[in-house]
């Protein structure tokens, strides 16, 4: 992978517009400081990265706070 070039995780296209783009997680190397894993803005629900179980807490607090 070229540095500086972000690929969606869901759909391994190349994401040419920052500003289309969101941090999903952060991978931590094995040297290094690791990566961000990045994936288009529309894309992102579709990474599968986050636990199950704390995603659910998540999207509960989620919901709390737009009531
Ligand atoms: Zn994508």
């Amino acid at each position: 992978m070229t540095a500086g070039v972000r690929v969606c995780r869901a759909c391994d296209e190349e994401i040419t517009d920052p500003a289309d783009g969101v941090i999903v997680a952060h991978e931590l190397g094995n040297s290094g400081p690791g990566w961000d894993v990045w994936a288009h803005r529309e894309h992102a629900d579709d990474v599968e990265l986050i636990d199950p179980d704390l995603l659910r807490i998540m999207t509960r607090i989620w919901a709390a706070r737009m009531l």
